[in-house]
């Protein structure tokens, strides 16, 4: 028998990763497939507190063990910016196009562009929270590049790479990505409590 987890997002993307990288015991709901329409704030300055916002909010309504992650872009020069703000850098609206266009703009007479993607898991399972941290290094590029994928993956190139993670499709993208990273340790968190298990 597969186990369900619900994973507390509204992004299609990231739900579209997890999935292709999930062992065959498990199976992840997404909040659009649980019926669960809602937009969670993310008001923190930590993707810690901003996860367990998110994994709260899911399972306080659900009572379900669920998992959630907050996710951003961490520009070196730019002191760590947009980091928590990545999903918001232009404005309210959420636009990854504007969102990329500004950072382009900020690196634009900058020679040194070494970022990292870092993403934290938060699952709450059983009454107890637990947390995940992946970490993708890599550089900004000159120009956007690629049509896969989503926010930043155009301008992101991670280190052991030439491509953008917008030029990968989401297999390729996994051999790097600070998701997969994070989800592994989750994965491997889980079958050590035997969650997966019969
Ligand atoms: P949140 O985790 O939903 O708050 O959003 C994180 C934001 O960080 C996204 O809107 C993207 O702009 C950016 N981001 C996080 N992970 C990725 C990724 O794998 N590729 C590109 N952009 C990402």
């Amino acid at each position: 028998m597969k186990q369900t987890l619900l994973f507390a997002t509204n992004n299609q993307h990231k739900v579209e990763e997890i999935q292709k990288i999930l062992p065959p015991n498990y199976q992840i709901i997404s909040l659009n497939e649980a019926g669960i329409h809602i937009d969670i704030e993310e008001p923190y300055n930590t993707f810690e507190e901003n996860a367990y916002k998110k994994a709260q909010t899911i399972y306080e309504l659900t009572n379900q063990d669920c998992f959630s992650e907050d996710s951003g872009l961490e520009v070196d020069i730019l002191d760590g910016a947009p980091g928590v703000k990545s999903a918001r850098y232009a404005g309210i609206e959420q636009n990854y196009q504007k969102n990329n266009d500004k950072l382009l703009i900020e690196l634009a007479d900058k020679q040194i562009r070494s970022a990292r993607f870092r993403t934290v898991i938060c699952l709450i399972m059983q009454h107890h929270t637990h947390y995940f941290e992946g970490i993708c290094e890599g550089t900004i590029g000159y120009s956007a590049k690629g049509n896969h994928g989503f926010g930043y993956d155009p301008l992101f190139i991670p280190i052991g790479s030439h491509y953008t993670f917008a030029e990968m499709d989401i297999t390729e993208k996994n051999k790097f990505s600070h998701r997969k990273k994070a989800f592994d340790k989750m994965i491997a968190f889980l079958e050590s409590q035997a969650y997966g298990k019969n």
